[in-house]
């Protein structure tokens, strides 16, 4: 395989997949596969969009009503060690985070400016655009981003986001 197509490779993982990862990474570590972990595992696997630490604890104690916010908040850094979990940092205090279904694929984020949501699209060629200057200065890359600040639809259309965090201007 050619390093183009290696990056345009689209692998998406499945939940079984994910799970069994999940389970060996924390054998490999040394922590405990607990049935608080694992409520926290399975909703974040529910999740299709982006959510923050204190969503994800909602979703999680729906499923496990025990976990609590510690364990959340020291599974997540673990999740996204395991690369199960990407976080996405869009520079406000919160962060967010996205289960990591397609693994190997570069994203870049496209975030509305009044409600912050977040869209997600591949980008296969900023990878490969970040590996090509880093090479050429003789270095390595080791992170990129790429986000974009822009309207959504229903800014564009009503003026104002629905889930908007900003107040509405006068
Ligand atoms: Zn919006």
């Amino acid at each position: 395989m050619t390093a183009i197509e290696n990056v345009l490779r689209l692998e998406i993982v499945t939940i079984e997949e994910c799970r069994d990862r999940f389970r060996s990474y924390l054998v490999k570590h040394n922590l405990r596969m607990t049935g608080q972990r694992m409520a926290i595992f399975e909703a974040v696997f529910k999740e299709s969009s982006h959510f923050t630490a204190e969503e994800l604890l909602d979703k999680a104690r729906s499923i496990d009503r025990t976990v609590s916010r510690a364990t959340v908040y020291r599974t997540l850094p673990i999740l996204v060690e395991s690369s199960l979990v990407r976080e996405v940092d869009i520079g406000t205090n919160l962060m967010y985070y996205m289960p990591n279904k397609e693994q190997d694929v570069h994203k870049a984020q496209v975030i509305c400016n009044d409600c912050q949501k977040i869209f997600e699209i591949p980008a296969p060629f900023m990878e490969w655009y970040g590996s090509t200057v880093s090479s050429k200065l003789g270095l390595t890359p080791i992170s990129q981003r790429l986000q974009v600040t822009a309207s959504c639809e229903e800014w564009q259309a009503t003026g104002v986001c629905s889930k908007s965090k900003n107040e509405p201007q006068s």
